[in-house]
């Protein structure tokens, strides 16, 4: 039934990029994603492959189509030219009236996949390296437009006010909170380059390809600390080491910290306190929102006290606990 709507020139409306042809698909692969509908699809008329996508909201909160907007992200980028290390797929068409955009169907696994097979630490780390140079190609291009986001203390004072029936219920998330106001000023004090932000940066928006690693589904809504996107890329990998066999049984926040800060541009102690800061913000604020998911609480409480708590242990190890 899906794969019957899917096939249809009207579910995306958009033309095939190689002959223009709008006589429908037929598709490899179809599916959905929370905020969208995705097909890997061969033109009917000429057999030319692309990957098309379909939001599932036409709009964001302040009405921008979706669809344009990666569009126009994917076309900023291509023109600002990419170091080998950062690779982006060739955008192709779009759709106003779906909301639906077009673009090059990259062969290869997404990088969560593959830190799943990392059989060893070295082959993590690798994953950590390659992730970590991506981002600081994306941070290098010029913004596509000149908005800056929110800082650290507006931000905490949004993570306060949402997390308060947290904080009520766990002594972790507590702590955590009241932790990160003892830190603000410090970390509000630091320097910190404002870049533009993936917004959404984590493993499975990597992909690794045999011509090197590609990044999808990027934001660049504005500008902010480039150690955001690095500590959310690191929350999703605490949060999910329980499937990574290379570090599964002995994470260390500090090993995957270093690695993926060396990589990006500086793994300096200053660096390792404000990163853990955005890293405890991620972890809080993805919590509160994965209770109200469809996994049982109580399962999502464990896996967050526990990657919360070694979070604050890791600051305490090296001195950055002014509240503990
Ligand atoms: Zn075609």
């Amino acid at each position: 039934m899906l794969r019957w709507i899917y096939e249809r020139h009207s579910f995306w409306g958009l033309p095939c990029y190689a002959c223009g042809g709008s006589d429908g698909w037929h598709t490899l692969f179809c599916g959905w994603r929370s905020n969208s509908y995705i097909a890997v699809a061969c033109c009917r008329k000429c057999g030319a492959e692309q990957f098309l996508k379909r939001y599932r909201r036409p709009v964001s909160d302040d009405g921008t189509c979706l669809a344009q907007w990666e569009y126009d992200v994917l076309c900023h980028l291509s023109r600002a030219g990419y170091a080998p290390s950062f690779l982006l797929p060739t955008v192709f068409r779009f759709a106003a009236a779906t909301c639906a955009l077009s673009m090059q169907y990259l062969r290869g696994e997404t990088m969560d996949e593959r830190m799943r097979r990392a059989v060893d630490r070295r082959d993590l780390d690798d994953c950590l390296r390659v992730s970590a140079m991506w981002l600081r190609g994306l941070h290098a291009t010029p913004p596509l437009r000149d908005k800056t986001g929110n800082g650290p203390a507006t931000m905490l004072l949004r993570l306060e006010s949402d997390c308060g029936l947290l904080a009520g219920r766990n002594a972790v998330a507590a702590r955590a909170l009241l932790y990160m106001r003892s830190c603000l000023h410090r970390v509000s004090s630091l320097p910190v380059e404002l870049v533009p932000l993936h917004g959404d940066f984590k493993a499975s928006n990597l992909i690794w390809t045999e011509d090197g690693i590609y990044g999808v589904d990027i934001g660049m809504r504005f500008k902010n600390a480039g150690v955001m996107d690095a500590a959310q890329f690191i929350a999703d990998v605490l949060l999910n080491r329980c499937s990574m066999k290379a570090i599964a049984s002995e994470y260390d926040t500090a090993a995957v910290l270093g690695v993926f800060l060396e990589a990006y541009d500086d793994n300096s102690k200053h660096k390792w306190q404000i990163t853990a800061w955005w890293l405890l913000y991620f972890l809080l604020s993805r919590w509160e929102e994965d209770r109200d998911g469809w996994k049982p609480s109580i399962i999502v409480d464990r896996a967050y006290v526990s990657a919360v708590a070694e979070v604050m242990a890791f600051c305490g190890r090296n001195g950055f606990a002014e509240a503990a």
